[in-house]
């Protein structure tokens, strides 16, 4: 492919896609308005699964397991050319009560997923490495031991620095404007930092994807939910697997860094921590893992998911601008959904064939 292409936006999203365009030979430049992979991308916690995968769409689910399967290969690829580790890690996610057993069975067994009833037993007993402050024991949780996660700032320096290694130009703190058009093409990208013109033009600005289409957005229903995380580090991993409890959850890194995520809120593209939702997610994570009570908050941060009705993405040419596609509304998924949506677009770019039928991941356009 010896096309030039414009990127816009320097998250998971952009960057991926940018790398497999590369890898393809186009020539790539991405435009990001601030610094690269610094909002939701960096804010999210990196499991690379939905969090009760059951309660999903079929267009979800076959999204998410075909990119979670290329992750090993694509990690330990990124890993060796740039040096950087992102700690893919098969850490297994625990997932207490409440949750829709009768779905979750069904929904494995169809997919011959391993999953584990588990017994988990009250303070002061600790068991399969899961303490739990509440003297209640847990007799039903549920265990997918092959869920894995990666440290998602490390993973988004891997793939920068193999971006430009693969010779993609990236210009930062330059905000795209508006898209110019003519005869059903993009002529050119105003931004704040000049025009540009390209081959195809790849608009992948999370949250904020909808705005930058502007009148070209048709029906694209992408709009930021704010999601806050909480920080602490241990000196040794205070449990070894995903816990997950309804909405909350709790990731252990290898060096004791422990994140605790985190709330749903759709309040604009507002990015403020509150002391409301750091009390509330501290509290619940408290009754799960007592010994959080006698750490201190590490850091507490925001970020904007870029939500789409049912969590699925659009993954798309533009129905009317032909040289114009979209990579975006990935909601709570899209550094698991990374790698097979850039494989996705570059197909479509490409006209190659599809791993699967992807007509889900072009329906944003039309949704009311
Ligand atoms: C708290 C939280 C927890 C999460 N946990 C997980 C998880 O465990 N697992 C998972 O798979 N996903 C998780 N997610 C979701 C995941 O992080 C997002 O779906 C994903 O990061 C979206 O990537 P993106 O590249 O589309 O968006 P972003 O990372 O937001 O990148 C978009 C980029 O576009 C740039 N941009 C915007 N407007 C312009 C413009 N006008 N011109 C130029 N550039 C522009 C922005 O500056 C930004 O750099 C979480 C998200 C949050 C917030």
């Amino acid at each position: 492919m010896k096309q030039d292409v414009i990127v816009i936006g320097a998250g998971i999203i952009g960057l991926a896609t940018a790398e497999r365009l590369l890898e393809q030979g186009a020539k790539v430049t991405i435009l990001e308005r601030n610094k690269a992979g610094q909002e939701s991308s960096w804010a999210g916690g990196g499991i690379l699964s939905p969090l009760c995968p059951w309660d999903y769409s079929d267009d979800v689910t076959r999204l998410a397991s075909y990119s979670a399967k290329q992750f090993p290969a694509w990690i330990s690829a990124l890993h060796k050319a740039s040096g950087i580790d992102p700690e893919y890690e098969i850490s297994g996610m625990l997932i207490l009560p409440p949750y829709d057993a009768e779905s979750a069975r069904q929904w494995c067994s169809r997919r011959e997923i391993k999953i584990e009833q588990r017994k988990i037993l009250g303070t002061p007993s600790i068991g399969n490495n899961i303490e739990i402050h509440t003297r209640k024991t847990f007799d039903c949780a549920l265990f997918l031991p092959d869920i894995a996660q990666v440290r998602n700032p490390r993973l988004l320096r891997a793939l920068l620095k193999r971006v430009a290694q693969l010779g993609g130009k990236i210009i930062e703190g330059c905000a795209v404007n508006s898209l110019k058009t003519e005869r059903q093409q993009i002529k050119n990208i105003a931004s704040s930092c000049g025009e540009f013109v390209a081959d195809y033009t790849i608009v992948s600005a999370g949250a904020w994807s909808k705005e930058i289409f502007g009148v070209h957005a048709l029906k694209l229903a992408v709009k930021p939910i704010k999601g806050q995380m909480l920080l602490f580090k241990f000196d040794i991993p205070p449990v070894h697997t995903i816990l997950v409890q309804d909405d909350l959850y709790i990731i252990p890194r290898r060096d004791g860094h422990l994140l605790i995520g985190s709330t749903l809120e759709d309040v604009g593209f507002d990015k403020q921590t509150t002391t409301s939702a750091r009390n509330h997610l501290l509290m619940r994570a408290q009754t799960i893992l007592p010994s959080l009570c006698e750490m201190s908050l590490k850091q507490h941060w925001a970020g904007l998911r870029p939500a789409s009705p049912d969590n699925i993405p659009t993954i798309a040419r533009h129905p009317i601008i032909r040289n114009l596609f979209i990579n975006s509304g990935h909601f709570r998924y899209g550094v698991t959904m990374a790698p097979a949506s850039a494989e996705i677009l570059v197909n479509e770019i490409t006209k190659a064939p599809q791993p699967f039928d992807t007509t889900p991941y072009q329906k944003g356009w039309y949704l009311d």
